[in-house]
């Protein structure tokens, strides 16, 4: 299976900056059979980016989160409809700073979920648990329901096509990581769910959570870990070509 190497630019890179970093990502790689490289922009520069590396047959371009509606009277949200048209065939659900710095609950990332499936794009489910849980020894417990909740809706056929992102909320934008042992037992004991539920033992699991060129390969040599979701180190191209390096050969 192909590494998957995910960039979540937050609340960065308008349609300028998002076209002028295509352009030095175009430049500085090129596809490889070996990696697939997802870019969640702001929304507001979906468009921008998937025209520009429309010819990269390795990339897609996400939302970081959607509506389950398809339209109506929901100010600010995105649907799934206008997330497409704009060139997204993917999309961050459940994002931790969705969670929990906007409230979406539980029950709101399986609605998104399921309707992103209906829908004919792929989520990927962000699971993890705060600092005060991993003290508490309530890691299992707390992704468990995440990823219940998460794929309540999900019917067995459509499976394969949900990747999961385990990252630990403290380590998030702070430095700080799970060792990559400990992020490849919580993946195994993810693993182990989905395929409780009728999935499949493949299916792609991430991890994030401070991952820097310097660290990436200490994950990625994991079995258990198929690829990361990296936020800040994501947003130069000279940082991110580094990390998706590791997916092998970055120099064009
Ligand atoms: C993220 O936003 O999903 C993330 C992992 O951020 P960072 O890499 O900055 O910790």
């Amino acid at each position: 299976m192909a590494i998957l190497f995910a960039a979540n630019w937050k609340m960065h890179h308008g349609p300028e900056q998002a076209a002028t970093f295509a352009r030095a990502f175009k430049e500085l790689t090129f596809p490889q059979p070996t990696r697939s490289i997802w870019f969640f922009p702001p929304a507001t520069s979906i468009r921008t980016l998937a025209l520009e590396l429309d010819e990269r047959p390795d990339v897609a371009i996400g939302a970081q989160d959607v509506h389950w509606e398809p339209s109506g009277a929901y100010t600010g949200a995105l649907s799934i409809p206008l997330a497409q048209e704009a060139g997204a065939t993917v999309a961050l659900v459940g994002h931790s700073e969705r969670r929990h710095l906007f409230g979406e609950t539980d029950e709101e990332t399986g609605r998104k979920v399921a309707a992103l499936l209906d829908g004919g794009m792929r989520p990927l489910l962000c699971v993890g648990e705060l600092a005060d849980q991993r003290e508490r020894g309530e890691t299992e417990a707390v992704v468990r329901r995440q990823l219940d909740a998460g794929l309540a809706g999900v019917a067995e056929e459509d499976l394969p096509r949900v990747v999961i992102a385990y990252e630990p909320v403290w380590a998030i934008g702070t430095g700080k990581n799970a060792t990559p042992d400990d992020a490849a037992s919580v993946h195994a004991f993810l693993r182990s769910l989905v395929v409780d539920r009728g999935g499949p033992e493949d299916i792609a699991i991430l991890y994030g959570g401070s991952v820097k060129p310097g660290n990436v390969l200490s994950f990625l040599v994991e079995d258990e870990i198929d690829g990361v979701l990296v936020g800040g180190a994501s947003l130069t191209p000279e940082s991110w070509t580094e990390i998706v390096g590791v997916g092998g050969g970055a120099a064009a």
